[in-house]
């Protein structure tokens, strides 16, 4: 071990940055949030450190370092870009024992300053011993998406029952699994969406119970995967596909985002919409809440967001009078990746204020929607599920009043390797239908926008 990792604790006590730069601003503001008390010297600042002087929040001194200036601060950080200054600085604070930091220059160092993520109380700091600040950085990037950004909380609330549960759970094994259980359950869940009262009352609850709680309660997450591109995962979905015990999911998720799932999760395919072997809603509603119910994590995944046509709200209805704890993580709708993958914005200065997501599902060979309201000028039409009845969409926007070389676009399998845009108008685009072979799913855009895929178009699918 080259260095040995503490967490020095400098709230109220003097602190000394020598530059003025932007490099100097980032310590300060990180001393700062320590509780440190900052002076800045230097002949002259930049702007972040000349409105932390005018906020109050530091002292400065503006001029050169002297030797008289080391003082006995707790920790000396030099920022300046002149060499010999910085090594007079390490010299002298090193003279004095006094913990210094030379930005850039490792070898002046008697302390490096890891990467760190901050969820006080909890906090992780990253180091490769100088070696390669990039990498630390890298390192924590992926250590911020995988700690939820509530983990501070969850922290917190523990301190705050530390006491309590040390009276009710006397034996330190079955104390270790009461926190393990919270820590990994609903109760941690809440804490990260938000229901700080729900996981507090859980808390109480859990107590009562004491030793005889039972090891686990179930729950479902109804997650969002997003249109097909597995990058466009949130990092909540990510993190809950890495501890669901059981994954219900159906034909829109893609397998890359299968396998971001525990290795050893259950993985429960409930079937194609338009496939005789379907699930019927009501049953997949009532599977949520039977796994639950026997204290699995349940995962139920589904493509783009779980609130767009994608029957969510029938789902934790169910849930709901079932009394089994819940969540729901957005995702990206198809609507809005294919718009960015295909290079459509829905919306555009120019050509339409208003956008307007349909379902084109045909019922008895028609659809039915309001298309009064779907030929409005500036707007365009967004049409879910269109494939099928693409040809009578067509028609209808046409026949209520579109003008026939309106352009429109089919988009098939947005944001992952197989997309196509179709571009077309509204008469010629059942044609182009018949003539290509086109894969599910496909999303369809109406409205002046759909021009903008000749100058915007970006994406193009290696395979
Ligand atoms: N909840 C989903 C929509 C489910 S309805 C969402 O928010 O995206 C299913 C329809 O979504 C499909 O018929 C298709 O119109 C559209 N869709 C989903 N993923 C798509 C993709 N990658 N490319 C194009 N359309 C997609």
């Amino acid at each position: 071990m080259q260095y040995f990792p503490m967490f020095l604790k400098l709230e109220g006590r003097p602190c000394l940055v020598v530059g003025g730069g932007d490099v100097a601003a980032r310590k300060v503001s990180l001393l700062l949030r320590a509780g440190g008390k900052v002076t800045v010297i230097a002949p002259s600042l930049c702007e972040s450190l000349q409105s932390r002087l005018n906020a109050g929040d530091i002292k400065v001194q503006q001029k050169k370092f002297e030797a008289a200036d080391i003082g006995d601060h707790a920790v000396i950080i030099a920022a300046t870009d002149d060499k010999s200054i910085n090594r007079t600085i390490s010299e002298l604070a090193q003279q004095k024992n006094i913990p210094v930091n030379v930005v850039d220059q490792p070898e002046l160092c008697s302390f490096i300053v890891p990467s760190i993520i901050d969820r006080s109380p909890v906090q992780v700091a990253v180091s490769t011993g100088g070696a390669s600040p990039v990498l630390a950085r890298l390192l924590r990037a992926r250590l911020e998406t995988m700690i939820p950004s509530a983990y501070g909380k969850l922290a917190s609330l523990m301190e705050e029952f530390r006491g309590k549960v040390r009276q009710h759970v006397k034996d330190p094994d079955k104390r270790r699994h009461f926190w393990e259980t919270v820590v990994q359950g609903p109760i941690a869940e809440m804490v990260f969406s938000g229901k700080e009262e729900a996981a507090r009352e859980a808390m109480h609850t859990a107590i009562d119970q004491g030793e005889h709680a039972s090891s686990s309660r179930g729950e479902v997450y109804l997650v969002g995967a997003g249109p097909g591109d597995p990058d466009l995962l949130t990092f909540r979905a990510l993190r809950l596909l890495q501890q669901a015990d059981v994954i219900v999911y159906d034909r829109l998720v893609s397998e890359e985002i299968l396998e971001l799932a525990r290795r050893d999760a259950d993985l429960v395919y409930v079937g194609k919409e338009r496939d005789r072997h379907t699930l019927p809603q009501e049953d997949i509603n009532q599977m949520l809440a039977r796994i639950a119910k026997k204290g699995k994590r349940v995962l139920r995944l589904k493509g783009g967001d779980p609130f767009i046509f994608g029957r969510g709200g029938e789902e934790i209805e169910t849930l709901m009078q079932a009394g089994v704890p819940f969540q729901i993580v957005p995702g990206i709708t198809a609507a809005a990746g294919a718009a960015s993958y295909g290079g459509i914005p829905l919306t555009h200065r120019d050509y339409a204020q208003s956008v307007l997501f349909v379902t084109g599902h045909l019922k008895d060979g028609s659809m039915n929607l309001n298309w009064k309201a779907l030929v409005q000028p500036n707007q365009t039409v967004v049409v879910y599920m269109g494939l099928l009845g693409a040809k009578l969409l067509c028609g209808k926007l046409i026949e209520h009043g579109m003008r026939p070389d309106m352009p429109i676009a089919l988009v098939q399998q947005a944001t992952t390797p197989q997309q196509k845009v179709f571009i077309g108008t509204l008469r010629t685009m059942p044609g182009i239908i018949e003539q290509n072979i086109i894969k599910p799913p496909t999303l369809i855009i109406v409205g002046e926008v759909v021009q903008l895929h000749n100058k915007l178009a970006w994406f193009a699918p290696t395979r």
